[in-house]
């Protein structure tokens, strides 16, 4: 093993840096954390050899001093030196990026180009990688992208049923997200099964804060709950999913709702939180659920049910299910919300083990009888997926001899 064999991955959001030096080929993660409400109040915390720190940042940090931190704190844990590169994820890799790239001068126009396809993200997304090119101007860096696993989908899968030119003037499709945690969760549901993975065909269901299903065939995205934002198909955290698109003139008209209005209650004050009007959080949902309160319950059936909806439609692009796979935090944890699910896709021959369930599935992550058509918990691991990609470009770079 080289002295370089670690990989800085990180994911900034709006407000927030999360970060992991992680060991590509063991997973092993050798420092992790995250920067919060930067450009505000910022926190930086840190775990390294299992113990937590926390650093403070200047009032009104924002993610170039976040990352500057992170550096002096790698360098003070003798940890920069192990870096072989960096490895961002960006969310939108549009239909120019199909899979993970170098970040090069050029990639890095083409990039700057796809801003207007997710304005929220991919310009913060940018920052992360100037900011890495001023402060490690040697480091190699590779952008791996939440949409590209699903550049596979046909275009009568991605395609809106609106006129063609707004595709092909304005990119107007449907392009999914989750991609990663997708390839990871399917490579590693075909480990665990002991199939190959191209002779082999998943439903998954990503459950987290954010949302999303898809049906994987033989290694590749078939199609996906979301869409040209990651605000179409399930109801997730905040997000209502899918809605009749006349809401929103209703809206409008009815309520005298602004366009900002209406974009913040479908994507901050709706799903599980709208429903409930408690918590975006399914655990504290179910708090409340468990003492009775009507509107938890309803949030947490209505939940399941318009997911159970969304597989079985997903479903229709396979011609065998080897097996239904829950990740995320809720998908991986919550034993209550799978077993609603999997009630409602009877038709689809499932029959749930209640021990199985109850530990987030058996050794090899079943959660069903062992006659019922196979559903299982695969733990996602979507830094781990980026490290592996950064490493693998940089070795094919070495290769070449750049
Ligand atoms: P993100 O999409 O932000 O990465 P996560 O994948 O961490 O989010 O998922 C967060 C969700 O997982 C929250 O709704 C949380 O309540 C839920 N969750 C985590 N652990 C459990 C648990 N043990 N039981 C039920 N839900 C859980």
């Amino acid at each position: 093993m080289t002295a370089q064999q670690n990989i800085l991955v990180l994911n900034l959001g709006s407000s927030s840096l999360k970060f992991a030096v992680i060991q590509p080929q063991s997973g092993h993660v050798a420092l992790s954390g995250l920067a919060e409400r930067l450009g505000n109040d910022a926190r930086f915390e840190y775990k390294f050899d299992d113990q937590k720190h926390d650093i403070e940042l200047a009032n009104g940090a924002v993610h170039k001093d976040a990352i500057s931190t992170l550096i002096s704190t790698l360098e003070q844990n003798n940890l920069l030196t192990t870096l072989a590169g960096v490895g961002h994820r960006v969310v939108h890799g549009g239909e120019t990026f199909s899979e993970s790239m170098l970040i090069t001068q050029e990639n890095i126009e083409k990039l700057d180009q796809l801003n207007h396809l997710a304005p929220l993200h991919n310009p913060v997304n940018m920052e992360g990688i100037h900011s890495i090119s001023e402060l490690l101007p040697q480091i190699h860096q590779v952008a791996v992208f939440d949409t590209a696993f699903h550049q596979t989908m046909e275009d009568k899968a991605y395609l809106y049923a609106l006129p063609y030119e707004l595709y092909e003037q304005h990119a107007i499709r449907r392009y999914g997200f989750h991609g990663t945690s997708y390839r990871y969760v399917s490579q590693k549901a075909a480990q665990q099964l002991g199939i190959s993975q191209s002779d082999s065909q998943f439903l998954i269901a990503h459950l987290g804060n954010g949302c999303s299903a898809c049906a994987v065939k033989n290694g590749e995205s078939v199609d996906t709950s979301m869409g040209l934002t990651p605000l179409e198909g399930l109801p997730m955290g905040t997000r209502s999913g899918d809605l009749d698109p006349g809401l929103s003139e209703y809206l409008n008209q009815q309520l005298d709702m602004t366009q900002d209005d209406i974009m913040t209650l479908y994507n901050k004050q709706s799903g599980l939180l709208g429903v409930s009007g408690i918590s975006n959080d399914m655990r504290t949902i179910q708090q409340h659920a468990e003492k009775g309160d009507r509107r938890a319950n309803l949030a947490i059936e209505l939940f399941a049910y318009k997911i159970a909806r969304y597989l079985g439609a997903l479903a229709t692009n396979l011609e065998r299910i080897d097996a239904l796979v829950f990740t995320g935090g809720i998908g991986e944890n919550d034993a209550l919300t799978r077993s609603l699910i999997l009630e409602q896709m009877t038709i689809f021959g499932f029959k749930l083990d209640g021990e199985r369930n109850q530990q987030n599935g058996d050794e090899s992550g079943r959660i069903t009888s062992d006659d019922s058509t196979l559903a299982m918990v695969v733990a996602t691991n979507e830094e781990m997926m980026i490290a592996q990609d950064t490493q693998s470009i940089i070795a094919q770079l070495q290769d070449e001899g750049a």
